[in-house]
């Protein structure tokens, strides 16, 4: 018979084990390799293969319905009306106008902060080493990038990857107010603190709000890490906490209807 003490340890014990077992399944980038004992003549080691596996199986790809592409015609009603935007000083060093990709019949829409410098020069969000990463995240939960839709509080470049001035994201706000009206998704994820601050309105502290379910007109939104922040600070706990905030949000946008 054990004592009530003895099963509170083993309890805590399978916690921990269970926890560390989740938390090896979210390395979002390939680990260094564990050190091979070396042959005695020294052969090149193949590079082993990343660790980072998808954990489920993809959604299936979306059809572009009905519905689908009335979102689509918006989005290009949307992005004719932005135009060759000069409405805020972001203009004057943008290279490309970066508008946001994705499918127009996005469940998830992610909502990053602003283009970086690789971002700029493609005119894609996204596609830098955060923008790996967070493929990396999507892709973790069982979506494909493509499944999703990706945009920015603002669409130019903020020269030196400065926050956004407050007058510039009030200038583009609009434009990603209305991207969201034309996809109506089941759920942002808004990524870092500049995204959700300016979808509330307010200032907020991400590591405060992170994880939380908030709404923005009636839509579910997910506060999480920006994944440039995650790289910089890639712990297990950063990791679990970003691997937690997207499942819930599978979690949600795949509960049956009731
Ligand atoms: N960081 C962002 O917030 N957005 C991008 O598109 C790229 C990096």
């Amino acid at each position: 018979m054990s004592t009530a003490g003895e099963r509170a340890r083993t309890l805590g014990q399978v916690r921990d084990a269970l926890r560390e077992l989740v938390a090896d399944g979210v390395d979002f980038v390939p680990r260094a390799p564990a050190r091979a004992p070396r042959p005695a003549a020294a052969a090149p080691v193949p590079a082993p293969a990343p660790s980072f596996q998808p954990r489920v199986a993809p959604l299936a790809p979306t059809p572009l319905g009905d519905g689908a592409r009335a979102n689509a015609e918006a989005l290009e009603a949307i992005r004719a009306e932005l135009g060759d935007c000069r409405r805020c000083p972001l203009c004057e060093k943008r290279k490309n106008i970066v508008f946001g990709e994705g499918t127009p019949a996005a469940r998830v829409v992610f909502v990053g902060e602003g283009p970086g410098e690789e971002e700029d020069k493609s005119g894609r969000p996204f596609v830098g080493r955060a923008g790996e990463l967070l493929t990396k995240m999507i892709e973790a939960v069982g979506w494909r990038r493509e499944d999703v839709y990706i945009c920015n509080i603002v669409k130019c470049r903020p020269p030196g990857n400065r926050d956004p001035a407050p007058i510039e994201v009030a200038t583009c706000e609009p434009f990603l107010h209305k991207q969201l009206h034309a996809i109506g998704p089941a759920a942002i994820v808004t990524l870092g603190k500049p995204a959700i601050s300016a979808l509330l309105g307010r200032t907020v502290a991400i590591t405060r709000i992170r994880g939380g379910w908030l709404e923005w007109q009636g839509i579910p939104v997910m506060p999480t890490y920006h994944p440039a922040y995650l790289l910089r600070n890639y712990t297990r706990e950063t990791r679990q906490a970003v691997w937690d905030d997207l499942r819930a949000v599978r979690e949600r946008v795949e509960a049956p209807a009731s």
